[in-house]
């Protein structure tokens, strides 16, 4: 199946008709209009800014980039005998690099490559497998898909409704990822992943750094220990970390003078700041608005819902697909690349007559996504977690038992000198399974994909046994969570 002009690819620019159209070429968007390609399905792929979207050039492409010279100099000056600096001019180099320069070009070859005929203009569903592209001068063109239309037009930040916010200019994750210089005063609102991120990152470039948190710990979705060892690794640093503390008023602090905010927390009462630059970093919402789904009858103030194949819930016919941050099931790049991987395999197999049942961890089924979403925080410490919080498996209804221990083992006395890191095992006690499993310390994201596999793949405790870490590596963690599991300690 192919381009309505009997071609993929660039020379398929001019048609109309696809298999598939994709709308938004994130890697989410990207991943769904491969493996239709792939499937042997045509599909175009529709994009309003850059192909690879907010991950290649806004978020975790550019923030991993800033923050990597840094871990590796901490990392270096952990052990005796080592003195290492390192130029925040050329942090910020390597970050462009990393962000290709905001050029999508290398992306696109990629795509018109792989057999994916890009087109460019903002997307809007305009009824049963109709899709209108505007493109930047205004024209109109309608696409039609033969079997589905994918939305994949990820998310966008929020902001809080603080008085004088909307009166100053303030930071994004855009801006925070892609500043061309440091800020001497950065003030960071949210203690969430990319608050806690770009805090590390801009303080280790010489940035002086406060961040407001409004909650008692960072990091609130994780386990409490990760938000602790974070906030005093944030400390230890030279961040000004405040908890239990909000944002009543932003002001202008004067010609060149910066912001000026005015804070109260439930501990030490009201306090102000000055700082240049002012990130807010207090979540993101997924981005439905004006893509037509209200004209489809969706609520488009919600996440796009559907079932485990990606397939939207609430509409008859079958046609709609969503996939990635728009669907608000787990917003990280990984998972959204794994949901359109699931979503385009149903989507091929219907499109061949195959009904590509979403069971249980099926091909056509994204099921991790409600059990083994792994995730890494790239602070100092890391947090790699994966799974099951202890409160949310006891929501869920699960028996559990938890095993708590330091990471303390060969491998991590001679990975740095005093090491110090912490891990967590979620054990449900019916099954004798791993729900979630989380290690906050030093380089521990290496760690991680083990506990996928393990949370996964619901490996019994038992057979794990039989799973040897190499001495003398800080994975010998596990033999000591283990051993603890064996034992019946925890709670
Ligand atoms: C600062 C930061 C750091 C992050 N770090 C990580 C990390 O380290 N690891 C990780 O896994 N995740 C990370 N994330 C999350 C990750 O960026 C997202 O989960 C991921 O980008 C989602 O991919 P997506 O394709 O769903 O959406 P996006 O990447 O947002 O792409 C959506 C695309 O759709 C386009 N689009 C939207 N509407 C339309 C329309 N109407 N017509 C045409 N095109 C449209 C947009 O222009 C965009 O290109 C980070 C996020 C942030 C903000």
């Amino acid at each position: 199946m192919t381009g309505s002009d009997g071609s993929g690819g660039s020379a398929a620019a001019g048609a109309t008709e696809f298999d598939v159209i994709v709308i938004g070429a994130g890697p989410v968007g990207e991943n769904m209009a491969d493996y239709a390609v792939r499937g042997g399905l045509s599909a175009a792929l529709v994009e309003n800014e850059l192909v690879g979207g907010e991950c290649s050039y806004w978020a975790c492409m550019p923030s991993k980039a800033l923050l990597r010279t840094p871990h590796a100099v901490a990392a270096a000056r952990r052990l005796p005998g080592v003195r290492v600096e390192f130029d925040p001019a050329a942090v910020l180099a390597r970050r462009d690099e990393f962000s290709s320069h905001w050029s999508d070009d290398g992306q696109v070859t990629w795509a018109e490559g792989a057999g994916i005929t890009v087109v460019r203009g903002r997307a809007r569903l305009a009824g049963v497998r109709r899709v209108l592209v505007t493109d930047g001068d205004g024209h109109e063109r309608e696409l039609r898909a033969r079997h589905a239309v994918a939305v994949c037009t990820g998310s966008v930040p929020t902001t809080p409704p603080i008085p004088g916010l909307d009166g100053v200019r303030v930071w994004h994750s855009r801006e925070a990822t892609s500043a061309q210089r440091v800020p001497g005063r950065l003030g960071v609102l949210g203690g969430g992943v990319v608050g806690v991120e770009m805090a590390q990152a801009w303080s280790a470039l010489g940035a002086e750094v406060t961040l407001l948190a409004r909650d008692d710990r960072l990091l609130p979705s994780t386990e409490p220990i990760a938000g602790e060892l974070v906030a005093d690794g944030l400390r230890a640093a030279g961040v000004d970390v405040r908890l239990n503390t909000g944002l009543d008023e932003v002001k202008s602090a004067g010609d060149g003078q910066g912001i000026e905010l005015r804070y109260s927390s439930t501990e030490n009462g009201t306090g102000s700041r000055q700082v240049d630059e002012l990130l807010v970093a207090t979540g993101r919402r997924p981005n439905t608005a004006d893509i037509g789904l209200a004209e489809l009858g969706l609520d488009e103030k919600q996440p796009l819902r559907v079932d485990d194949s990606g397939m939207v819930l609430g509409l008859d016919g079958g046609w709609l697909y969503a996939a990635g941050d728009v669907t608000g099931r787990a917003p990280l790049t990984h998972q959204g690349k794994y949901g359109a991987r699931i979503a385009a395999a149903a989507i091929v197999a219907r499109a061949n007559g195959e009904p590509a049942r979403p069971e249980r961890w099926s091909e056509y089924a994204a099921t991790a996504d409600h059990v083994a979403v792994p995730q890494v925080v790239f602070t100092d410490p890391e947090v790699a977690a994966v799974g099951l919080t202890a409160e949310k498996a006891t929501e869920a209804g699960h028996h559990i038992r938890t095993v708590d221990l330091d990471i303390a083992v060969a491998g991590s006395y001679l990975h740095a000198d005093g090491y110090t890191g912490k891990a967590r095992a979620v054990i449900d006690t019916d099954r004798d399974v791993l729900l979630g499993v989380t290690f906050v310390g030093p380089d521990v994201a290496e760690l991680l994909h083990a506990a996928t596999i393990a949370v996964a793949g619901e490996v019994p405790l038992g057979r794990l046994w039989h799973a040897v870490p190499a001495f003398p590596t800080v994975s010998e963690v596990w033999l000591r969570l283990l051993e603890a599991c064996r034992s019946g300690s925890g709670s």
